[in-house]
């Protein structure tokens, strides 16, 4: 699937809500859907806080399943990041004055199976993920 959406605050829920809706057939656990929600909101808040920088702008959600795992990949044409090596690091953040702690990536990783960022000064910014379903199958409680 596909989807387009402007870089408002509310879109953020309308684009988590959505991933959990198209991965339903998966049928992931309660855990695996709140990672996966939690991933897509700290992806699309940065596009909108960072890319955009409270201007207007197109975001970009594309999702796949394949087999038991989900492919999402989440892009902007904002402003893109400097150092993306540096941007990963816990607590790094360029918005310190804005009470952001800096661990918006450190979560994504965290919570998914597979992690990726493409950026560059002027480039917008493309974040791509995978989740694997019922990796720990019997734990959660499904
Ligand atoms: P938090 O996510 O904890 O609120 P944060 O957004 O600053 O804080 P990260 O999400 O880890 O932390 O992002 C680290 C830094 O990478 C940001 O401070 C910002 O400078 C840069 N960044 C992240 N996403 C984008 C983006 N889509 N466009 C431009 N810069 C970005
Ligand atoms: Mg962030």
């Amino acid at each position: 699937m596909e989807l387009k959406f402007l870089s408002r605050s509310e879109n953020e829920t309308f684009a988590r809500n959505a991933v959990a809706a198209f991965v339903l057939p998966l049928n992931p656990s309660l855990a695996e859907l709140s990672d996966v929600k939690t991933a897509v909101s700290e992806a699309v808040t940065n596009a909108i806080v960072h890319g955009y920088g409270g201007k207007e702008g197109w975001i970009t959600l594309r999702c796949k399943t394949e087999k038991n795992s989900l492919h999402i990949e989440i892009s902007d044409s904002g402003k893109g990041i400097d150092d993306v090596e540096k941007a990963q690091q816990p607590f790094f953040t360029t918005a310190s004055e804005e009470e952001r702690s800096g661990m918006g990536f450190t979560i994504m990783q965290t919570f998914m199976t597979k992690f990726s960022l493409q950026s560059g000064k002027g480039e917008g910014t493309t974040v791509r993920m995978e989740k694997n379903f019922g990796d720990k199958a019997g734990i959660d409680a499904r």
